[in-house]
Formats: structure tokens, sequence, C-alpha cells
């Protein structure tokens, strides 16, 4: 479900299995349409047209997962009434819903010591006007569709809070307190029907602009005792709502006054997430390998890191001059680094923002990787990883 990037590089680990493939998005240039052996074309957003492919789907396919978070949860509940789907409607309805999410993190606080940063639900002008002060400089983010830091309003004041709330058309929301962070960092485990459950070993994070810039994937990428804390944390998240599949959850390092800051949930992604497109290159077994094992219940064996590795997510800005003149990205000079490696998602239009594809950089230690790292993003001249 879903015909995005991620939905792609899943078809592409399906295929290498011998698995055929088949996408339901109805972009007949989607990404992962394109090279799935099927694709429906039926619209998310008309019931008419959504129930024609689920019934196409349900018909052609041994087993469904989703690629796109906010696939109606339904659809997902329709077609695991005749086959195997994963993650569940259950699962994926709580990711798509921030107040439920919140809920979820709360009570696996207790015994995983992770909470969430404050927050106060704003559903009704009566929880509007009874926000404490202590919650502001905050984020008002809509409780349902948001990603890539869609859907949020950074608020100082009262006023600012009611007026962000009208122009998000008084949408259910939650207001998060603005944390001071020291760093970002995720977890992706995959989880199987029957329970078991294997990690990677936590990523740290570089968001700009609420998108993700810069994923660093090594050893040494944060302190031992919190990477500890964030998988262990992940695992309780994915086992308390039986959760099957890959699961990606990311996490905040508040500074707090303390050495490293205090590891804080922030939210969770029902499938294979931008963090972990490293592993394709530096994992013997990659996130979408995971997700399709899961799916088809083959094993899970623990996957094994064998490089350190950089990720640089490719947005639409790389294709576009410093006078704003489309060009073709210096592929030549990028590709000539060591340890590159390039992934394109087949998308037509470059558009600010918009994930056209990713660079992977892998090596023999730490230390070439980020000089490899620092040179590719000077060619393509991109941020994040200054410092
Ligand atoms: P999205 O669904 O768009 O990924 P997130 O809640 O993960 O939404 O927010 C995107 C980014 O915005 C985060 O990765 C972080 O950099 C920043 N951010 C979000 N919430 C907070 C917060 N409460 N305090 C500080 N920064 C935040
Ligand atoms: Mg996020």
């Amino acid at each position: 479900m879903g015909g995005g990037q991620l939905g792609r590089m899943f078809v592409h680990a399906a295929q290498r299995l011998g698995y055929n493939t088949c996408v339901l998005d109805a972009d007949p240039q989607s990404p992962a349409g394109l090279v799935s052996h099927h694709h429906i074309q039926a619209d998310y957003n008309d019931a008419q047209s959504l129930a024609l492919g689920l019934t196409k789907m349900a018909a052609m396919c041994d087993a469904v997962t989703t690629e796109f978070e906010n696939v109606p949860a339904a659809a997902l509940a329709q077609l695991a009434l005749s086959r195997p789907v994963a993650p569940s409607a259950a699962c994926v309805a709580i990711a798509q819903n921030r107040i439920e999410e919140k809920a979820h993190f709360t009570a696996c606080a207790g015994i995983s010591g992770v909470n969430v940063a404050p927050y106060a639900v704003i559903e009704t002008a009566a929880q509007l006007q009874a926000i404490p002060a202590n919650l502001l400089p905050g984020i008002l983010k809509t409780a349902r569709m948001g990603y890539d830091g869609k859907g949020q309003v950074r608020v100082k004041t009262l006023a600012e809070l009611a007026t962000a709330w009208a122009d998000l058309r008084n949408l259910p929301c939650v207001l998060e307190k603005l944390m001071p962070l020291k760093a970002e960092c995720s977890v992706i485990v995959a989880r199987s029907f029957d329970g078991k459950v294997v990690s990677f070993a936590p990523q740290r994070n570089v968001h700009l602009d609420g998108i993700l810039a810069v994923t660093h994937a090594y050893p040494s990428n944060m302190p031992a005792a919190q990477a500890m804390q964030a998988q262990v944390a992940t695992e309780l998240i994915a086992h308390h709502i039986d959760y099957v599949g890959v699961l990606c959850v990311e996490f905040f390092m508040v500074d707090d006054g303390s050495e490293y800051g205090c590891l804080t949930v922030n939210e969770m992604a029902p499938r294979p997430h931008n963090s972990g497109h490293y592993t394709m290159d530096a994992c013997d077994v990659s996130q979408f390998d995971l997700q399709v094992r899961a799916l088809a219940g083959l094993p899970l064996p623990q996957p094994r890191q064998h490089s350190p590795a950089i990720m640089l997510n490719l947005l639409g800005e790389v294709w576009f001059d410093a006078h704003g003149q489309p060009r073709t990205p210096d592929w030549q000079a990028v590709l000539a680094l060591p340890g590159t490696h390039l992934h394109l998602y087949g998308k037509l239009g470059p558009r600010p923002g918009r994930k056209m594809g990713h660079l992977n950089i892998t090596g023999a230690d730490v230390a070439a990787v980020m000089a490899t790292a620092r040179q590719a993003a000077h060619i393509l001249g991109l941020p994040g990883l200054e410092g």
C-alpha cells in the first residue's frame, strides 16, 4: 500500500527474493509503481476507487504491507479479513494519531523510563483556554497527517497559539513544549508474527526545518547507555501493541544540563524509515529485507552492520544552482569518491523539500566516512554536516 520511495525499496528487496509485487497508488508515475510487477491505480481518497483497488489487491496478493503512513486503517482491516497484513490496522492507527501515539508511549514509559515531552491535547476551545503557560514556547502539531515538519506551527504566546490552531482549522492537535535538543536519534526494529524482535543499533539524526538531512550510523554516534535505553524502549513499544513488521521510533536527547541529555520519545513510523536507509549498504540485511521477511513469515536474523555509514538525504534543492536555475547534480564527482552509494527514487519533478534520493557513504572507519561525506556534501551543496 503506497507508491513512494519506501515502497520502491521494499519492492526491490521483495523481488530479490523472487517475489512478485503489487503496488496500490493513484499516481501512474509513482516510484514504487514504476518498478512493481503490478500497479493498481486507485485513489486512497475516493471510496469507490479504493474499494475496487482493495478487491483487486486481495485477489492478487498473498500478504499486504504498507509504506504509506496515512493509508486508511480501515483498508488494512478489510484486507486482513482474507490475507496476512503487517503491520496491523490497529498498530497503524496508533501511529497515525499523535494523541494515541503519546498515550501508548506514556503507557510504556512506566517500564522503559523514557517519557514523552510535556504536552497537552487540544480538541476543544475549552482545552485551548486551559493550556498551562509552561508549555510555551511550544510546537502545535496536528494529531493526524503530519510528516516532514508539515502540520506544525511554532508558537510563543497564548495569542499565537489561538491563531495557529485556527489556521490549522481547529483540527485535533497536540501542543508540545519546545525542548532544547542536544541531539536526535531513532531505533529501527523488526518484529515477527511470533513475537521475535531484532534491532538495528540506534542512529543519530540531524533534522533541518523538520526534515531529516543526515543520519550518522556507527557505534560512537551516541553514548552507549542512551543507545541501550533507546533500543529497549523501542522493543517495548513494539511488544506492547503486538506490532508485526519494521517499526521506527524517533527520540530526542533533551538538554537537561547533564552531559548527554535526557532521552525522550518523539514519534513512531509503522514502516521502514528514512533514518534506516544506510542499512541498504552498511548492513548484511537491510530494513527493507527485514520488512519482506516479517511479512512473508521468514526468519528474522539479527542484522549485522559491517561498515560505519553516513546517509545524506537528497532533497529537491540539490537540482537547482545558487541562482535557482535547474541543474543536474554532479554525480560524476560524487561517485568518484570511495564508498558512495547513490539511490535515486525516479521522481520527475524536483521541488524544494521533496525527497528525491539519498547518498549512503560507507568506509573502513568513521574518519574515512566522515571525510568522504564532507566532500560529497560540498560538491552537492548539502547542509547538516557542519560542526
Ligand atoms: P514529523 O512527523 O514531521 O517528522 P516530528 O514531531 O518528528 O514530526 O518533528 C519534526 C522535527 O521537528 C523533529 O525531528 C525535531 O527536530 C523538531 N521537533 C519536533 N518536536 C519538537 C519539540 N517538542 N521540541 C524541539 N524540537 C522538536
Ligand atoms: Mg519525525
